[in-house]
């Protein structure tokens, strides 16, 4: 059996490492992405705000040694979903089971003004960049806004304001500095009232301003103004901005999206299409697009896979849970346990913060790399 994953994220790291733990050299598994390595989304800030450098969070995919899969580094042209056929720069792929884990593709240009007068934050390049950018700054309003929605992470503009109120501090700029969050959710984590409330106090305990259910539609560099999409307007001086998400055109192109996402079965996550399954970002499965769900998805699958393979009858379905780490600064991290699709309105259980969960989330990294690269992450 052939089984080709489009894409080494969270996802697709997760599913191809699974398929080699139970299948070995009995599968023939083709991982496909166009990086050269994986970064974690939380590393974007690590670099942002200067706690690391962008060498310690790079994850070379030469690295991706495992028995049953071959990784070949290319990009995806075109992907026949009925034929599961996928045409890269290095060649066609024929798949007996085809996996779509591409993720959701950023676009700063859908925004006007956003990259000729602010930053986004969210590409590996845009994070790394800012890095540059908050060293040459001099204090000043900072506004950390969100364009468009479903976003990746939603605690992540959340911790980017708490943590720039550190960096601030830490510089001596935090006196002579504003900082502003706006986003188009009516509470920082929808799903638990808890976590919202205690990043609603902190927000305030720092004098940061919280603006709920306002999208960032457009900045004026010339004004200095960020515009939003009721025609309010709130003066910037450095603008950190999470920007307009959509499926890569390629998955787009191949006829597998209805409404801008993949559709798939939330227990099963296979498409409409046989034999083709999609995870994660990418999807519009229902859970928020963040890497724990992607992963979640990603063991479904493999499950699915091995059945077929040995011949089994599958009974691995997606629960829809994950755990998502929170950063409060000051070295403080929260634990939220959130689940969707279990037939109840979606939930949050909030523990923390604290130092402890710090290095919850440092074993979290750890361990994701010791399993899918097979090494240690010594200077994470
Ligand atoms: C600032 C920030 C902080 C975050 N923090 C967290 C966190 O703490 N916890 C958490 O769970 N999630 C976090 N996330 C979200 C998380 O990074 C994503 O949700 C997760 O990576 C999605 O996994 P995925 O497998 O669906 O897609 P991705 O991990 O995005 O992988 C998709 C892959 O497809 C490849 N690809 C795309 N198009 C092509 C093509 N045409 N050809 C070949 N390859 C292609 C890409 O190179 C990429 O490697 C954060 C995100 C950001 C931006």
């Amino acid at each position: 059996m052939r089984v080709v994953v489009l894409g080494a994220g969270f996802g697709g790291l997760e599913l191809t490492t699974r398929l080699s733990e139970e299948l070995g050299d009995d599968i023939d598994v083709v991982l496909i992405d166009q990086a050269d390595g994986f970064v974690f989304g939380f590393s974007k800030l690590d670099v942002m705000f200067g706690r690391t450098v962008a060498a310690a969070v790079h994850h070379p995919y030469r690295d991706v040694v495992k028995p049953g899969v071959t990784f070949v580094q290319t990009t995806v042209r075109s992907i026949d979903p009925a034929t599961r056929t996928v045409e890269t720069d290095a060649g066609t792929f024929d798949a007996d089971v085809l996996v779509v884990a591409l993720g959701a593709d950023l676009d700063p240009g859908a925004t006007p003004g956003l990259v000729e007068g602010g930053n986004e934050f969210y590409t590996v390049a845009g994070a790394f960049a800012v890095r540059d950018v908050l060293e040459n700054f001099g204090g000043g309003r900072v506004v950390v806004g969100v364009t468009s929605a479903p976003f990746k992470c939603p605690p992540a503009p959340s911790e980017t304001a708490l943590m720039m109120h550190d960096y601030l501090t830490t510089r001596g700029l935090r006196d002579t500095s504003e900082i502003a969050l706006v986003m188009p959710l009516p509470v920082p984590i929808p799903p638990s009232p808890d976590a919202s409330a205690a990043l609603i106090t902190a927000f305030a305990e720092r004098g940061i301003s919280w603006h709920p259910n306002q999208l960032v539609v457009a900045l004026d560099p010339e004004r200095k103004m960020v515009v939003f999409a009721d025609g309010r307007e709130m003066p910037y001086d450095l603008f950190l901005g999470i920007p307009v998400h959509r499926a890569p055109s390629v998955v787009v192109a191949s006829g597998l999206c209805d409404d801008g996402w993949i559709p798939v079965n939330p227990l099963t996550l296979e498409t409409r299409f046989p034999g083709v399954y999609a995870v994660g970002d990418v999807t519009s499965v229902g859970t928020p697009k963040a890497g724990v769900f992607a992963e979640g998805q990603a063991v479904v699958v493999a499950d699915a896979i091995i059945a077929t393979h040995r011949g089994h009858t599958n009974s691995s379905t997606y629960d829809g849970t994950g755990i998502c780490y929170l950063e409060f600064g000051n070295d403080q991290v929260a634990r939220v346990e959130v689940t969707f699709l279990s037939g109840a309105p979606p939930s949050g259980l909030l523990e923390g913060p604290s130092m402890a969960y710090a290095a919850d989330k440092s074993q979290f990294g750890t361990s994701r790399i010791r399993r899918w690269f097979n090494r240690d992450w010594t200077n994470y």
